[in-house]
Parts: C-alpha cells; sequence; structure tokens
C-alpha cells in the first residue's frame, strides 16, 4: 500500500489544478458577498456538470471528534463539542468530494468508536480512528473545538503530529489560510502534538487536529453554531488540503 513517503506516487497535477481553481472559486463566491451565494448542493452539481473532474491519489480521513456519550467539551449553553465536530466534518465531506477528493469520515453519525474489546471505551474509540488510517496513502484531519477557563481566549488553534514530516506542513497551511482568510487577528502558531493528543501521538500518516474555535468564548460559540461560519470555516480547510494535495508530499528525511 501506498504512502506519503513513497516517491512513486504522482498526483494527477492538470487535473487536481481543475480541482484547486475550482475550490479557489468557491472560496472567492462565499467571500465576496455577506451572504453566503454558493450551497454545498450547488458545489456538488457544478462538481456533477463536469466542470471539475479528477481523483487524487490520496484520501483524507476526516474526523469528528467525541461522539455518542463522550460529548467531549460542554459550551455554558449546554452546546456539546461533539456535535459542532460533526457538522464541521459532515460539511468539509461534502465540499472535498464534491471536487473529486476523496474522503472518509471515520463517524458520520452520534455514537462513540468502541467494538467492546479491551481496555477502556474511550481508547478503544480513539484507536479506532486511527486504524482508519492503517495502510497508509491517506491524510488525517481531526475536527475538535476548544474549551478554556479565560473566556477571552479564541481562534482556530492547529496542532501536527510529529510522525510525518508532512504533518508540519500541512498545519502551517491550514493555520496560515484561517488568518488570511477568516481570522485576521488570530496569533496562534501551530503546535506539535504531545502525547496528550492520542490521535496525533500514534498517527503515522500526515496528521492535524483542528481546535475550530473556543466554546468558552460567547463571541466565538455563536460564530460557530451557525451554518454560515462553519461553511466558511470548511471553505478555508478545504482550501488548504487541495493546495497541500496538488503539492505532493514533501522530501522526507534521508
Ligand atoms: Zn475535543
Amino acid at each position: 500500500m501506498k504512502n506519503l513517503s513513497d516517491k512513486s506516487i504522482v498526483l494527477s497535477s492538470y487535473s487536481f489544478f481543475l480541482a484547486l481553481a475550482a475550490v479557489f472559486a468557491a472560496v472567492a463566491v462565499i467571500f465576496s458577498s455577506p451572504a453566503l451565494r454558493m450551497t454545498e448542493e450547488e458545489a456538488a452539481r457544478l462538481a456533477d456538470s463536469g466542470a471539475v473532474k479528477s481523483k487524487p491519489t490520496l484520501t483524507v480521513i476526516i474526523d469528528a471528534g467525541h461522539g455518542g456519550e463522550d460529548g467531549g467539551a460542554v459550551a455554558a449553553d449546554g452546546t456539546c463539542e461533539k456535535d459542532i465536530n460533526l457538522e464541521i466534518a459532515r460539511r468539509l465531506y461534502l465540499i472535498l468530494t464534491s471536487y473529486g477528493i476523496d474522503c472518509r469520515m471515520t463517524r458520520d453519525d452520534d455514537i462513540m468508536l468502541s467494538d467492546g474489546e479491551g481496555g477502556t471505551k474511550k481508547m478503544r474509540d480513539l484507536k479506532r480512528r486511527i486504524a482508519a488510517t492503517e495502510g497508509g496513502g491517506c491524510i488525517f484531519l481531526s475536527i475538535h473545538q476548544n474549551k478554556f477557563p479565560d473566556e477571552s481566549c479564541r481562534g482556530t488553534q492547529i496542532y501536527y503530529s510529529k510522525n510525518a514530516p508532512e504533518s508540519q506542513k500541512l498545519a502551517s497551511d491550514l493555520q496560515n489560510a484561517v488568518k488570511t482568510y477568516l481570522q485576521p487577528d488570530n496569533k496562534r502558531q501551530i503546535k506539535p502534538a504531545g502525547s496528550e493528543i492520542f490521535v496525533l501521538d500514534r498517527c503515522t500518516v500526515p496528521a492535524v487536529l483542528a481546535e475550530c474555535g473556543f466554546l468558552s468564548n460567547p463571541g466565538e460559540l455563536s460564530l460557530l453554531k451557525t451554518e454560515d461560519y462553519q461553511k466558511k470555516l470548511c471553505c478555508v480547510i478545504a482550501f488548504s488540503v487541495a493546495g497541500f494535495l496538488l503539492d505532493g508530499p514533501a522530501p522526507g528525511p534521508s
């Protein structure tokens, strides 16, 4: 099975350029108006029209963090992180697949991913998320929301796995795109994940985790709950992922 460090992987640059151009166009359309004019359904119709035909080699594993009895962070108004994670993951899946990028979701429902075998239920859940990357040929993108006692904290924070060198580039692309297109006041820098972020610590393919925003910040919470903001965020993420796939794998250590 191919993986990103295999130099034999050749992306179809020309056809994928069309996909990237379409993503650029979608971002331009969406950010050119206060009202979102392109819906995900319209984006899908555009792809079906034949304007965009491509299928990059790599699969994007979209991981909606938490689920089921594991709600993740909970906002003061009772909003559960797991629900926003899933909404964003579903939107991202729709946008990326609309442009010919192969995607899989670790969960597409309000469930934990536990199979009844040994270990704690939470640990089994995390291991099954990582298992989705086994065999390589993919990148791993985990979607989460942040929470902190200081309510003033806000802004997207991207973490990356230290196990594959390409992770840092993907994280940097994502963090920079968020700053450029969505959060000009965001001064956050990407951070390497330690053992406290299990999925990134154990993942061997290029892997990043996006803490999309802070549920503890009332303003950001309000935004994160809206369809419009989620769509904008997903367009920015899709833009970065498409650019990363177009660039191809960074050279690994020799
Ligand atoms: Zn989380």
